[in-house]
């Protein structure tokens, strides 16, 4: 068996590990090995839709995390109240 020698093995290549490894690899100089039990990327959507390829950015899954909104309470509408 061959060895493979690593920064970060990043277990499961859904959504999350795609978006953790993107974020991992864009944000400094590091070696990332992505595996999965599956026969490819892309996690459940493969068994729920075949016919599509996950295409989210890693930001929309909260991985280059940025706080929403601009830090300030509504003052009217159905939010009034929270932030
Ligand atoms: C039916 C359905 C519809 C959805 N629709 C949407 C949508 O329209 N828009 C949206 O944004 N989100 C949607 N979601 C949510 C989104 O798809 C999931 O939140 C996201 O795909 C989960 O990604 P994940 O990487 O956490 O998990 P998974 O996609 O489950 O990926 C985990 C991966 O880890 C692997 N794994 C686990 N254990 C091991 C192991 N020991 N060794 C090797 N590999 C392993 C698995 O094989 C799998 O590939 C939907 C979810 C479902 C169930």
């Amino acid at each position: 068996m061959r060895e493979i020698e690593t920064d970060y093995l990043v277990v499961g290549a859904g959504a999350t590990g795609m978006a953790f490894a993107d974020a991992l690899v864009a944000a400094s100089d590091v070696d990332v090995v992505l595996v999965d039990r599956r026969h490819r990327p892309g996690g459940h959507w493969l068994d729920a839709y075949p016919f599509v390829r996950l295409h989210q950015p890693s930001a929309y899954y909260g991985v280059n995390s940025r706080v929403l909104g601009q830090n300030r309470v509504d003052e009217s509408g159905p939010n009034a109240g929270f932030y």
